[in-house]
């Protein structure tokens, strides 16, 4: 995965909210070998990837969790602040 430093700033700029620990990108490409027994991160809170730390990157990741019935605490602010805006006027 490799993504354009600029591009990656301006989304983790514009991303709210908080990982849940669901586990759902822990298993994307490969399976995390941080991944214990019951889905629980050895890592968590301490020593994450910068790729683990990076996800979602953007709206397409959150639709393909959403796609798989899981549901990530994360959500991007730029969407919904141009659709308020457009209402508005
Ligand atoms: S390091 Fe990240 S991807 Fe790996 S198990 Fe932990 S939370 Fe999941
Ligand atoms: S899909 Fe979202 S909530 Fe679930 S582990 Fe990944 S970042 Fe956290």
């Amino acid at each position: 995965m490799h993504f354009r430093k600029e591009y990656m700033q301006q989304q983790l700029a514009t991303r709210k909210g908080a990982c849940s620990q669901c586990g759902f990108c822990c298993n994307l490409l490969f399976t995390c070998p941080m991944l214990a027994k019951k889905n629980e991160c050895i890592v968590y809170g301490r020593c994450r990837p910068r790729a683990c730390k990076a996800f979602p990157i953007d709206q397409r990741d959150i639709d393909e969790v959403k796609l798989s019935n899981a549901t990530c605490g994360f959500y991007f602010q730029s969407k919904l602040v141009i659709d308020n805006d457009s209402t508005e006027n």
